[in-house]
């Protein structure tokens, strides 16, 4: 049996860097995510935004977290509009994630997604979104918590968690106090995920895929509050536990 870490492939975002010789695209990656997944047990491993290489990213990782970051193009979910503060679409980073997502699912690699990354797994899966939130799901919760001046280490909100869920099982709690950095969130679920968790104005915080092992989404941030809040270790931990688990029976 190996005895090796498991590996967990981490997507990056891409920002623009202005150098005195040219505008280039950098592929960035929070270190709260890798220090996340080092605390939790397992190897970060960043998986750059790239056309194919699909199968052989798979051969390579034992699990797979798709980070936070700028707006999923929404042509990819039917929208024929982009609305005023949709923003970042940067098709090669949906194409790998959307290729990425799909095919772990298929081959039943565990999945954590977070914030984008929940939106993400909806769009890979059918589903669709709210463009804005403030604009089109008018709401007392605010969801942008840094615009009421809040830490991103500290709770915006709670979020009441589905009895039974993932995500129940993940916190083991029935409630959570989560941070809150998102101006989109989930509007039609897909049809093969679950609700696990919602905020108190019914905005969709957490979803799960029942027909695998693990695959959690989540719309908040976990990877800025571990340290100061320790629940939110847990869902790397269940990531790294099921990535194990699953490399040790390949
Ligand atoms: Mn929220």
């Amino acid at each position: 049996m190996a005895t090796r870490k498991p590996v967990i492939g981490i997507t990056p975002s891409p920002v623009e860097d202005v150098q005195p010789h040219g505008t280039f695209v950098r592929y960035a990656m929070s270190a709260n995510y890798t220090e996340a997944v080092e605390a939790a047990g397992g190897v970060p491993f960043v998986i750059p935004p790239q056309s194919g290489n699909i199968d052989d990213i798979l051969e390579t990782i034992d699990g797979l977290l798709l980070s936070g970051g700028a707006d999923v193009d929404p042509a990819l979910y039917g929208d024929e509009y982009v609305h005023e503060r949709t923003y970042g679409i940067f098709p090669l980073r949906d194409q790998l994630e959307l290729a990425l997502v799909r095919e772990a699912i298929a081959q039943d690699v565990p999945v954590l997604c977070i914030c984008r990354g929940i939106q993400l797994l909806n769009v890979a899966l059918g589903g669709t979104l709210i463009q804005d939130i403030p604009d089109q799901y008018p709401t007392d919760i605010e969801h942008s918590q840094h615009k009421a001046g809040i830490p991103a280490d500290q709770p915006g909100h709670t979020v009441t968690v589905t009895p039974g869920s993932l995500l129940a099982e993940t916190y083991q709690a029935t409630s959570i106090n989560v941070n809150s950095f998102h101006h989109q969130a989930l509007r039609e679920v897909a049809a093969d995920l679950v609700v696990n968790a919602v905020a108190p104005d019914e905005t969709i915080e957490a979803v799960s895929r029942p027909g695998s092992t693990w695959v959690l989404g989540v719309q908040w941030h976990p990877e800025m509050m571990f340290r100061s809040h320790s629940e939110h270790l847990k869902p790397f931990q269940a990531l790294v536990r099921e990535a194990t688990a699953r490399r040790d029976k390949n």
